[in-house]
Protein backbone atom coordinates (compact mmCIF):
# COMPACT_ATOMS: atom_id res chain seq x y z
CA UNK A 1 0.00 0.00 0.00
CA UNK A 2 2.51 2.06 0.90
CA UNK A 3 5.16 1.80 -1.30
CA UNK A 4 2.23 1.85 -3.88
CA UNK A 5 1.57 5.35 -3.13
CA UNK A 6 5.47 6.03 -2.85
CA UNK A 7 5.48 4.85 -6.90
CA UNK A 8 2.47 6.92 -7.50
CA UNK A 9 4.05 10.00 -5.60
CA UNK A 10 7.18 9.67 -7.64
CA UNK A 11 5.96 9.48 -10.83
CA UNK A 12 3.95 12.52 -10.71
CA UNK A 13 6.93 14.36 -9.44
CA UNK A 14 8.58 13.10 -12.15
CA UNK A 15 6.46 14.29 -15.00
CA UNK A 16 6.69 17.77 -13.30
CA UNK A 17 10.48 18.07 -13.23
CA UNK A 18 13.05 18.40 -16.41
CA UNK A 19 14.37 14.91 -16.87
CA UNK A 20 17.32 12.72 -16.55
CA UNK A 21 19.33 14.95 -13.67
CA UNK A 22 18.33 14.37 -9.87
CA UNK A 23 17.33 17.23 -8.05
CA UNK A 24 17.29 18.99 -5.13
CA UNK A 25 14.98 20.52 -2.61
CA UNK A 26 15.86 23.91 -3.74
CA UNK A 27 19.27 25.88 -6.00
CA UNK A 28 20.12 28.60 -6.62
CA UNK A 29 19.99 29.52 -10.07
CA UNK A 30 22.62 32.72 -11.11
CA UNK A 31 22.05 33.35 -14.93
CA UNK A 32 22.13 37.30 -14.69
CA UNK A 33 24.84 39.43 -13.61
CA UNK A 34 26.07 37.96 -10.56
CA UNK A 35 29.76 37.47 -12.17
CA UNK A 36 29.76 41.11 -13.13
CA UNK A 37 28.81 42.95 -10.06
CA UNK A 38 30.63 40.05 -8.03
CA UNK A 39 34.05 41.71 -9.95
CA UNK A 40 33.15 44.77 -9.75
CA UNK A 41 32.28 44.89 -6.16
CA UNK A 42 36.33 43.74 -5.53
CA UNK A 43 37.78 45.40 -8.08
CA UNK A 44 36.03 48.34 -6.05
CA UNK A 45 38.12 47.63 -2.98
CA UNK A 46 34.90 47.61 -1.15
CA UNK A 47 33.77 44.28 0.04
CA UNK A 48 32.61 44.36 3.71
CA UNK A 49 30.03 45.95 6.02
CA UNK A 50 29.69 49.41 3.63
CA UNK A 51 29.42 50.07 0.15
CA UNK A 52 27.28 51.48 -2.94
CA UNK A 53 26.06 47.22 -3.49
CA UNK A 54 24.43 47.57 -0.29
CA UNK A 55 22.38 50.57 -0.44
CA UNK A 56 21.31 49.68 -4.40
CA UNK A 57 20.40 46.01 -2.71
CA UNK A 58 18.16 48.26 0.04
CA UNK A 59 16.42 50.24 -2.12
CA UNK A 60 15.94 47.69 -4.96
CA UNK A 61 14.65 45.35 -2.15
CA UNK A 62 12.66 48.00 -0.54
CA UNK A 63 10.83 48.95 -3.85
CA UNK A 64 10.15 45.52 -4.77
CA UNK A 65 8.68 44.56 -1.23
CA UNK A 66 6.56 47.75 -1.31
CA UNK A 67 7.81 48.79 2.32
CA UNK A 68 10.06 52.54 2.89
CA UNK A 69 12.72 50.83 4.52
CA UNK A 70 15.01 48.00 4.09
CA UNK A 71 18.05 47.31 5.87
CA UNK A 72 20.08 44.31 5.11
CA UNK A 73 21.99 41.86 8.19
CA UNK A 74 24.08 39.39 7.72
CA UNK A 75 21.26 36.84 7.77
CA UNK A 76 17.64 36.61 7.86
CA UNK A 77 18.13 35.33 11.94
CA UNK A 78 20.06 38.57 13.01
CA UNK A 79 17.46 40.49 11.26
CA UNK A 80 15.05 38.38 13.31
CA UNK A 81 16.80 39.22 16.39
CA UNK A 82 17.35 42.74 15.29
CA UNK A 83 13.16 43.42 14.46
CA UNK A 84 12.94 41.85 18.59
CA UNK A 85 15.56 43.98 20.21
CA UNK A 86 13.32 46.98 18.41
CA UNK A 87 10.14 45.83 20.26
CA UNK A 88 11.95 45.95 23.41
CA UNK A 89 11.46 42.45 23.59
CA UNK A 90 13.19 42.14 27.23
CA UNK A 91 14.57 39.18 29.00
CA UNK A 92 11.56 36.73 30.93
CA UNK A 93 9.17 38.19 28.07
CA UNK A 94 7.09 35.63 26.41
CA UNK A 95 7.03 35.99 22.54
CA UNK A 96 4.22 33.76 20.86
CA UNK A 97 5.95 31.61 17.92
CA UNK A 98 4.62 29.10 15.50
CA UNK A 99 5.62 25.74 16.93
CA UNK A 100 5.97 24.91 12.83
CA UNK A 101 8.59 27.09 11.64
CA UNK A 102 12.61 26.66 11.33
CA UNK A 103 14.73 27.01 14.32
CA UNK A 104 15.58 30.77 13.88
CA UNK A 105 12.10 31.88 14.96
CA UNK A 106 12.73 30.75 18.43
CA UNK A 107 16.13 31.46 18.66
CA UNK A 108 15.98 34.45 18.23
CA UNK A 109 13.56 35.13 20.85
CA UNK A 110 16.03 33.53 23.20
CA UNK A 111 18.87 35.35 21.84
CA UNK A 112 16.78 38.32 24.01
CA UNK A 113 16.33 36.13 26.85
CA UNK A 114 12.62 35.69 26.56
CA UNK A 115 10.45 33.07 26.21
CA UNK A 116 8.72 31.46 22.89
CA UNK A 117 5.39 30.47 23.71
CA UNK A 118 4.51 27.97 21.06
CA UNK A 119 1.37 28.90 18.59
CA UNK A 120 -0.54 25.80 16.56
CA UNK A 121 -1.14 26.35 12.69
CA UNK A 122 -4.26 26.05 10.75
CA UNK A 123 -4.73 23.90 7.80
CA UNK A 124 -5.47 26.31 5.42
CA UNK A 125 -2.73 28.60 5.87
CA UNK A 126 0.69 26.02 7.46
CA UNK A 127 0.80 29.31 9.46
CA UNK A 128 -0.54 30.70 12.77
CA UNK A 129 -4.08 29.91 13.42
CA UNK A 130 -5.62 33.34 14.03
CA UNK A 131 -8.61 31.88 16.09
CA UNK A 132 -7.04 29.73 18.47
CA UNK A 133 -4.21 32.29 19.63
CA UNK A 134 -7.56 34.85 20.06
CA UNK A 135 -8.81 31.69 22.40
CA UNK A 136 -5.47 30.77 24.30
CA UNK A 137 -4.94 34.65 25.19
CA UNK A 138 -8.60 35.38 25.73
CA UNK A 139 -8.33 31.83 28.32
CA UNK A 140 -4.55 32.59 29.38
CA UNK A 141 -4.12 36.23 29.90
CA UNK A 142 -5.11 39.07 31.38
CA UNK A 143 -4.07 42.81 30.34
CA UNK A 144 -2.62 44.88 32.97
CA UNK A 145 -1.12 48.21 33.70
CA UNK A 146 1.95 46.45 32.42
CA UNK A 147 0.36 45.19 28.85
CA UNK A 148 -0.52 41.47 28.59
CA UNK A 149 0.20 38.96 31.06
CA UNK A 150 -0.14 35.41 31.09
CA UNK A 151 -1.45 34.15 34.06
CA UNK A 152 -0.28 31.02 33.66
CA UNK A 153 3.49 32.04 34.24
CA UNK A 154 2.89 35.65 35.45
CA UNK A 155 5.13 37.19 32.42
CA UNK A 156 4.65 39.53 30.22
CA UNK A 157 3.58 38.34 26.89
CA UNK A 158 5.52 40.98 24.39
CA UNK A 159 4.93 39.74 21.23
CA UNK A 160 3.95 37.25 18.48
CA UNK A 161 5.75 36.50 14.94
CA UNK A 162 3.64 34.83 12.59
CA UNK A 163 5.79 33.15 9.82
CA UNK A 164 4.96 32.34 6.20
CA UNK A 165 5.24 28.77 6.08
CA UNK A 166 7.21 27.76 2.50
CA UNK A 167 6.04 31.14 1.16
CA UNK A 168 2.70 30.88 1.72
CA UNK A 169 1.08 33.66 3.38
CA UNK A 170 -0.23 33.19 6.44
CA UNK A 171 -3.76 35.08 7.43
CA UNK A 172 -1.97 38.40 7.93
CA UNK A 173 -5.71 40.56 8.96
CA UNK A 174 -6.97 38.48 11.94
CA UNK A 175 -3.80 38.23 13.81
CA UNK A 176 -3.43 41.64 13.50
CA UNK A 177 -6.85 42.37 15.01
CA UNK A 178 -5.54 39.59 18.34
CA UNK A 179 -2.37 41.71 18.41
CA UNK A 180 -4.36 45.20 18.72
CA UNK A 181 -6.77 43.89 21.14
CA UNK A 182 -4.20 42.26 23.06
CA UNK A 183 -1.57 45.08 22.38
CA UNK A 184 0.83 42.92 21.14
CA UNK A 185 3.42 44.08 18.62
CA UNK A 186 2.80 42.46 15.44
CA UNK A 187 6.94 40.69 13.63
CA UNK A 188 6.31 39.04 10.49
CA UNK A 189 9.08 35.96 9.82
CA UNK A 190 8.78 36.37 6.42
CA UNK A 191 12.48 34.48 5.74
CA UNK A 192 10.71 32.54 2.96
CA UNK A 193 8.03 34.86 1.53
CA UNK A 194 10.31 37.38 -0.74
CA UNK A 195 7.46 38.06 -3.22
CA UNK A 196 4.38 36.74 -1.76
CA UNK A 197 1.33 38.89 -1.79
CA UNK A 198 -1.50 38.92 1.17
CA UNK A 199 -4.91 40.57 -0.56
CA UNK A 200 -2.41 42.28 -2.95
CA UNK A 201 0.23 43.35 -0.38
CA UNK A 202 3.75 42.12 -0.53
CA UNK A 203 3.96 40.37 2.92
CA UNK A 204 6.35 41.96 5.91
CA UNK A 205 4.33 44.97 6.21
CA UNK A 206 1.51 44.10 8.36
CA UNK A 207 3.31 44.93 11.77
CA UNK A 208 6.42 46.77 13.11
CA UNK A 209 9.15 45.52 10.91
CA UNK A 210 9.67 41.92 9.93
CA UNK A 211 12.48 40.02 8.88
CA UNK A 212 13.91 38.24 5.21
CA UNK A 213 16.41 35.62 4.53
CA UNK A 214 18.73 35.67 1.46
CA UNK A 215 20.32 32.15 2.37
CA UNK A 216 21.60 30.18 -0.37
CA UNK A 217 18.62 28.04 -0.36
CA UNK A 218 16.01 31.15 -0.38
CA UNK A 219 14.13 32.37 -3.52
CA UNK A 220 16.94 35.18 -3.73
CA UNK A 221 20.25 34.34 -2.21
CA UNK A 222 23.00 36.95 -1.33
CA UNK A 223 25.23 33.43 -0.51
CA UNK A 224 24.22 34.63 3.46
CA UNK A 225 22.07 37.57 4.16
CA UNK A 226 18.88 39.03 5.32
CA UNK A 227 17.00 42.41 5.84
CA UNK A 228 14.69 44.26 8.05
CA UNK A 229 11.86 45.65 6.24
CA UNK A 230 9.42 48.23 7.71
CA UNK A 231 7.48 51.43 7.06
CA UNK A 232 9.10 53.10 10.56
CA UNK A 233 11.52 55.46 9.68
CA UNK A 234 12.93 55.48 13.25
CA UNK A 235 12.30 51.71 13.62
CA UNK A 236 14.71 51.67 10.20
CA UNK A 237 17.15 54.29 11.52
CA UNK A 238 17.45 52.19 14.83
CA UNK A 239 18.16 48.94 13.08
CA UNK A 240 20.57 50.57 11.18
CA UNK A 241 22.79 52.06 14.22
CA UNK A 242 22.14 48.47 16.17
CA UNK A 243 23.56 46.41 13.32
CA UNK A 244 26.51 48.92 12.88
CA UNK A 245 28.03 48.57 16.76
CA UNK A 246 25.79 51.24 17.73
CA UNK A 247 28.78 53.37 16.31
CA UNK A 248 28.10 57.01 16.37
CA UNK A 249 28.90 59.42 13.32
CA UNK A 250 32.50 60.71 14.12
CA UNK A 251 35.21 62.27 12.85
CA UNK A 252 37.41 59.59 13.14
CA UNK A 253 36.93 58.06 17.05
CA UNK A 254 35.36 54.92 17.03
CA UNK A 255 32.47 55.56 19.65
CA UNK A 256 29.22 53.04 20.51
CA UNK A 257 26.45 54.91 22.62
CA UNK A 258 25.06 50.88 23.12
CA UNK A 259 25.74 47.55 23.11
CA UNK A 260 25.46 47.10 19.47
CA UNK A 261 26.34 44.30 16.82
CA UNK A 262 28.27 43.38 14.02
CA UNK A 263 24.79 42.57 11.83
CA UNK A 264 25.43 44.19 8.55
CA UNK A 265 25.14 42.85 5.18
CA UNK A 266 29.12 43.01 3.13
CA UNK A 267 28.93 44.58 0.07
CA UNK A 268 30.22 41.46 -1.55
CA UNK A 269 27.07 39.14 -0.57
CA UNK A 270 25.24 42.73 -1.62
CA UNK A 271 26.31 42.65 -4.91
CA UNK A 272 25.65 38.83 -5.43
CA UNK A 273 21.82 39.50 -3.71
CA UNK A 274 20.98 42.51 -6.23
CA UNK A 275 22.07 40.36 -9.41
CA UNK A 276 19.91 37.98 -7.69
CA UNK A 277 16.89 40.31 -6.99
CA UNK A 278 17.10 41.74 -10.33
CA UNK A 279 15.84 38.73 -11.65
CA UNK A 280 13.07 37.84 -9.18
CA UNK A 281 9.96 38.35 -11.55
CA UNK A 282 11.39 35.24 -13.76
CA UNK A 283 11.98 33.06 -10.35
CA UNK A 284 8.42 34.15 -9.74
CA UNK A 285 7.33 33.14 -12.24
CA UNK A 286 9.23 29.98 -12.71
CA UNK A 287 8.36 28.85 -9.34
CA UNK A 288 4.35 29.30 -9.72
CA UNK A 289 4.39 27.54 -13.44
CA UNK A 290 6.35 24.31 -11.47
CA UNK A 291 3.11 24.86 -8.72
CA UNK A 292 0.45 24.93 -11.39
CA UNK A 293 2.45 21.33 -13.22
CA UNK A 294 2.27 20.00 -9.46
CA UNK A 295 -1.26 20.91 -9.07
CA UNK A 296 -2.19 19.22 -12.34
CA UNK A 297 -0.51 16.53 -11.83
CA UNK A 298 -1.70 15.47 -8.38
CA UNK A 299 -5.12 16.34 -9.10
CA UNK A 300 -7.44 13.22 -7.94
CA UNK A 301 -4.48 11.52 -6.73
CA UNK A 302 -5.55 9.37 -3.96
CA UNK A 303 -3.88 9.34 -0.88
CA UNK A 304 -2.26 12.60 -1.46
CA UNK A 305 -2.56 16.39 -2.33
CA UNK A 306 -0.73 19.33 -2.94
CA UNK A 307 -0.94 21.79 -0.37
CA UNK A 308 -3.19 25.02 -2.00
CA UNK A 309 -2.79 28.49 -0.61
CA UNK A 310 -6.39 30.28 0.36
CA UNK A 311 -7.15 32.62 -2.27
CA UNK A 312 -6.04 35.75 -0.87
CA UNK A 313 -3.00 34.52 -1.02
CA UNK A 314 -0.50 34.80 -3.88
CA UNK A 315 2.29 32.36 -2.84
CA UNK A 316 6.28 32.52 -4.19
CA UNK A 317 5.96 28.78 -3.72
CA UNK A 318 9.32 28.69 -2.22
CA UNK A 319 8.52 24.62 -1.44
CA UNK A 320 6.02 22.74 -2.88
CA UNK A 321 4.21 20.80 -0.91
CA UNK A 322 2.81 17.61 -0.32
CA UNK A 323 -0.41 16.45 2.09
CA UNK A 324 -0.66 12.80 2.79
CA UNK A 325 -4.38 11.77 3.79
CA UNK A 326 -3.09 9.13 6.72
CA UNK A 327 -1.42 10.51 9.92
CA UNK A 328 1.43 7.87 9.95
CA UNK A 329 5.15 9.11 9.85
CA UNK A 330 6.08 5.23 9.01
CA UNK A 331 4.15 5.55 5.64
CA UNK A 332 5.51 9.24 4.85
CA UNK A 333 9.39 7.69 5.70
CA UNK A 334 8.69 5.30 3.43
CA UNK A 335 7.64 7.98 0.92
CA UNK A 336 10.69 9.86 1.09
CA UNK A 337 13.06 7.23 1.56
CA UNK A 338 12.15 5.94 -2.19
CA UNK A 339 12.19 9.87 -3.18
CA UNK A 340 15.62 10.77 -2.11
CA UNK A 341 17.00 7.45 -3.15
CA UNK A 342 16.02 8.10 -6.73
CA UNK A 343 17.40 11.78 -7.01
CA UNK A 344 14.34 13.67 -5.74
CA UNK A 345 14.97 15.86 -2.78
CA UNK A 346 12.13 15.57 -0.55
CA UNK A 347 12.26 16.38 3.44
CA UNK A 348 9.77 16.33 5.99
CA UNK A 349 8.82 19.43 7.87
CA UNK A 350 11.01 21.04 10.43
CA UNK A 351 11.17 18.78 13.80
CA UNK A 352 8.62 20.87 15.72
CA UNK A 353 9.87 23.81 18.57
CA UNK A 354 8.15 22.60 21.40
CA UNK A 355 9.97 19.05 20.75
CA UNK A 356 13.40 20.16 20.99
CA UNK A 357 15.05 19.87 24.12
CA UNK A 358 15.82 23.50 24.86
CA UNK A 359 12.37 24.62 24.29
CA UNK A 360 10.73 21.51 25.75
CA UNK A 361 9.65 23.28 28.77
CA UNK A 362 8.14 26.40 27.34
CA UNK A 363 4.54 27.75 27.18
CA UNK A 364 2.44 26.70 24.78
CA UNK A 365 -0.97 26.51 23.77
CA UNK A 366 -2.83 23.04 22.40
CA UNK A 367 -0.49 21.93 18.82
CA UNK A 368 -2.92 19.04 17.92
CA UNK A 369 -2.96 20.61 13.57
CA UNK A 370 1.18 21.45 13.96
CA UNK A 371 1.51 17.48 15.04
CA UNK A 372 -0.75 16.31 12.86
CA UNK A 373 0.95 18.13 9.82
CA UNK A 374 4.69 17.66 10.99
CA UNK A 375 3.12 13.87 10.09
CA UNK A 376 1.55 14.66 7.09
CA UNK A 377 3.82 17.34 4.84
CA UNK A 378 6.28 16.51 2.33
CA UNK A 379 8.13 19.05 0.94
CA UNK A 380 9.04 18.26 -3.29
CA UNK A 381 11.95 20.00 -5.59
CA UNK A 382 10.92 23.59 -6.15
CA UNK A 383 14.00 25.01 -7.91
CA UNK A 384 13.33 27.75 -10.47
CA UNK A 385 13.70 26.47 -13.70
CA UNK A 386 14.85 29.17 -16.12
CA UNK A 387 15.45 26.89 -19.49
C1 LIG B 1 15.60 30.90 6.46
C2 LIG B 1 14.76 31.28 7.58
C3 LIG B 1 15.16 32.24 8.54
C4 LIG B 1 16.48 32.95 8.51
O1 LIG B 1 17.52 32.13 8.27
P1 LIG B 1 19.02 32.59 7.99
O2 LIG B 1 19.65 31.31 7.54
O3 LIG B 1 19.56 33.11 9.27
O4 LIG B 1 19.04 33.64 6.92
C5 LIG B 1 14.26 32.58 9.54
N1 LIG B 1 13.07 32.01 9.62
C6 LIG B 1 12.63 31.09 8.73
C7 LIG B 1 11.27 30.52 8.87
C8 LIG B 1 13.48 30.68 7.69
O5 LIG B 1 13.05 29.75 6.83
Amino acid sequence: MSAGLADEILSRIRRCLPANRSHALHEPQFAGKEREYLLRCIDSGWVSTAGKFVDEFEAKLATFAGAKHAVATVNGTAALHVCLRLANVAATEEVVVPTLTFIATANAVAYCSAIPHFADSAESTLGLDPGKLEAHLEAISETTEAGCVNRLTGRRIKAVVPMHTFGHPVDLAPIARVCRRFGLALIEDAAEALGSRYHGDHVGNAGRSSALSFNGNKIVTAGGGGAVLTNDAAIAAAARHLTTTARVAAKWEFIHDAIGYNYRLPNLNAALGLAQLEQIESFLASKRALAARYSREFAGCPGVRVFEPPPFAESNYWLNTLVLERDDPAQRDVILEKLNSLGIGARPVWRLMHRLPMFRDCPRMDLSTAERLERCLINIPSSAFLD
